[in-house]
């Protein structure tokens, strides 16, 4: 599937002219292959280290750690981090409100240069960076690339927008005035990214801070702190000063709710489940004593995202789409296709071209570069089984319902098609976050639209069909922030699909997109007589 998900495109040349997105490696060239194989082994040479959190760019340890740990071989240590606790939560803020002093007053051009900087020495590890994912979170080598290659276009975009933001001007001039509007940074921001995309999401939320002129404690999710401690590590060889970003690993419920509610934390820029994003966004709204402003929250949550399959539609892109859709990153996407709405004119003939095709995905350890790793921990593998036996209960399972023992000791678990799952049922409504597809039969396009919009998400969906009535009706009606249309509902592209959700999926925020930095800055209006 990595192949099949990673399209080649012209390598973008670094911040000259317009721009355009990260090219992704062709694994079927056996050099590149050979490189891939290369910095796996390089990284492998690696793992096991200690990290540091930094704070005010002093290097600080603690006597609680936190152990990443391989998917796949759970076994392997990928890292030791430190665990910042209450007691790092002032340091953290008072290092970073320091810094903003500086910081926000920093020209354009060296924030927007730092960013490229870093965008340059991405690319030049690219593939050192990719192998981080394979062992950190058990991404194949194309999903690695996607993740890389998102990083270094959000560096390259979000440089582009600030530049852009830079040059704003009032709508209007009045005579006798110069009208000027400023966006200027709002403050210190706690960024809280998830596992998923570790180094994508993690990245593009600090980055659009920073280049905002904002200063953030990152707090990395404890599933994933290797990628972002080196993602750390690159932005101090690219220059940023002390304080701007300061790394702080640490438990969710502890450090990260005491730095969501600190009177002194400007704003919340999170991704991340439904629950967590509506713990914070009632905190965020309280305000503590000392709080000057009320919080700004960026938060970017679940999905359930469906894909309908029309009697008119060509079938056999409709069944790749939904496989790649539902198993790419072992479906622990908040794009991924969950739900695979068929007409009732094609269900059977749908069904049986899936099964033959998850049946050629393959199972085990991504360093291999196979189809499919493992899922994210122990407990996330728990709950998908959970899924899983209450499947069978609702529905009829078509291939997968099983963890893939043979694979190895990693958390793995075959790729599943669970047929007849009735609308409204606990696996039509609810994210599962693993490789786990729900196929509900539709009597036709208006139900299977009604069918798609009933549940509490809205981020991703995808419509196969030919007929442009059709098209029409979904792009007006299909409630989601991010449609597809005739290909698969995962893989957005920086600047050509910004990406958030509506309802429960989020503040639609929309990443990669040209209203992106607005929720990073506040606009100052400056009327000045003549
Ligand atoms: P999660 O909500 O469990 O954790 C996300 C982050 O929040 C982690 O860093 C975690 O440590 C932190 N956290 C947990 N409790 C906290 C608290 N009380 N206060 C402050 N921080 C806290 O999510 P996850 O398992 O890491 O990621 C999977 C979820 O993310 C899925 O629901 C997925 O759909 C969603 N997601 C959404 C998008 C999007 O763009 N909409 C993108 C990727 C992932």
């Amino acid at each position: 599937m990595a192949t099949l998900e990673a399209p080649v495109r012209p390598r973008t040349i670094a911040h000259q002219g317009p721009f355009i997105n990260e090219a992704f490696f062709d694994f079927r060239h056996e050099e590149n292959a050979r490189k891939m194989r290369a910095a796996i082994e390089r990284v492998r040479g690696q793992l096991g280290r200690e990290y540091d959190l930094i704070i005010g760019g002093k290097r600080v340890k603690t006597a609680d750690k936190i152990r990443s740990l391989n998917p796949s071989r759970p076994s392997e240590i990928v890292g030791t981090h430190q665990k910042a606790g209450k007691e790092h939560v002032e340091p953290a803020i008072n290092a970073a409100l320091k810094a903003f002093e500086s910081w926000k007053y920093t020209s354009i051009e060296e924030r927007t240069g730092l960013l490229f900087r870093v965008g340059d020495l991405l690319r030049q590890r690219k593939m050192d960076f990719m192998a981080w994912l394979v062992f950190e979170v058990s991404k194949n080598w194309g999903e690695a690339d996607a993740d890389i290659s998102e990083t270094i276009d959000f560096c390259e975009f979000y440089a582009r927008e600030a530049l852009r933001l830079a040059k704003a001007e009032a709508p209007v001039q009045l005579p006798g005035e110069h009208d000027s509007l400023k966006y200027i940074p709002l403050g210190v921001g706690a960024v809280i990214p998830p596992w998923n995309f570790p180094c994508a999401i993690m990245a593009g939320m600090t980055m659009a801070s920073i280049v905002s002129g904002n200063t953030v404690i990152l707090k990395p999710s404890s599933d994933s702190p290797t990628i972002a401690a080196k993602f750390v590590e690159l932005l101090e060889e690219a220059g940023i000063p002390e304080g701007v970003v300061n790394f702080c690993p640490g438990s969710g419920a502890a450090f990260g709710d005491a730095i969501v509610s600190h009177p002194k934390t400007r704003y919340i820029a999170f991704t991340g489940s439904r629950e967590v994003g509506l713990h914070i966004n009632k905190s965020a709204a309280t305000q503590a004593p000392g709080q000057l402003w009320i919080k700004r929250t960026i938060l970017e949550m679940g999905g359930k995202d469906a894909i309908i399959v029309d009697a008119d539609s060509d079938i056999d892109s409709a069944v790749e789409g939904v496989a790649q859709a539902a198993f790419g990153f072992q479906g622990q996407k908040c794009s991924a296709c969950s739900r695979a709405i068929v007409d009732e004119r094609v269900y059977d003939k749908f069904l049986d071209m899936l099964k033959a095709r998850v049946e050629k995905i393959t199972v085990g350890d991504p360093a291999e570069n196979t189809n499919m790793g493992a899922v994210i921990n122990e407990g996330s593998m728990k709950t998908i089984l959970g899924y899983i036996e209450q499947g069978k209960k609702d529905g009829r399972v078509i291939t997968g319902g099983e963890r893939a023992t043979e694979a190895g000791e990693g958390y793995y678990i075959r790729p599943t098609v669970i047929a007849d799952i009735p609308p409204k049922s606990k696996l039509e409504q609810e994210e599962i976050f693993g490789p786990v597809l729900a196929v509900i039969k539709s009597r036709g396009f208006d139900q299977a639209l009604e069918i798609a919009n009933d549940t509490e998400f809205g981020l991703t969906g995808a419509v196969y069909t030919k007929s442009q009535d059709k098209i029409d009706r979904a792009i007006r009606d299909f409630h989601v922030g991010n449609l597809y249309i005739n290909r698969k509902c995962t893989g957005a592209m920086v600047g050509a699909h910004p990406f958030g959700g509506f309802n429960m999926s989020g503040t639609d925020s929309k990443s990669g997109g040209p209203d992106y930095l607005y929720l990073f800055t506040q606009a100052k209006s400056i009327g000045e007589k003549i």
